[in-house]
């Protein structure tokens, strides 16, 4: 197992519902690192150059306009195989699909509302950490 690093977002609707403590804790608990954290709140602009690989999908309009509702939590997170990891505790895409116990199942409101962002592999993570937090090491 390698040391890797992610980048996660506790989206607008999670942050505004008070579910930022909830989902630190369960980060927390399951042995991420919190190795930078920014709380921001995403121009139109900067959340469709965040989410460029989706601007062909039909609802880019919509999650850009969502993701830039209002404040965000990003951190880069630090574990054992991190991407992946992040990835099983979020959950589906789509809170009904996700699993028990998942972020997503927990605190997430319909597939576009759904409570949290995680790379999902190496090169999207470097590019979403360089995204936010120019210069950082990416491990
Ligand atoms: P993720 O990697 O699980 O976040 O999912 P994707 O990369 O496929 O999509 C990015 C984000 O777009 C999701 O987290 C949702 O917020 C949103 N999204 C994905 N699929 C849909 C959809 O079918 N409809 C709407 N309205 N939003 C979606």
């Amino acid at each position: 197992m390698t040391i890797e690093r992610t980048l996660t977002i506790i989206k607008p609707d999670a942050v505004a519902a008070g579910h930022v403590g909830d989902i630190l804790k369960i980060l927390e608990s399951d042995g991420f690192w919190f190795a930078a954290t920014r709380l921001v709140s995403l121009t139109k602009k900067e959340a469709e150059g965040f989410y460029a690989v989706h601007r062909s999908r039909p609802f880019f309009e919509s999650l850009t306009t969502f993701m830039s509702s209002g404040p965000a939590l990003v951190l880069v997170l630090e574990r054992e195989n991190a991407i992946a990891r992040l990835r099983e505790v979020m959950g589906a895409t789509n809170p009904a699909q996700a699993a028990p116990g998942t972020i997503r199942k927990l605190f997430a409101s319909n597939i576009e509302h759904n409570a949290i962002h995680g790379s999902d592999a190496r090169e999207t993570a470097a590019f979403e950490i360089g995204f936010f937090f120019p210069g950082i090491k990416l491990l």
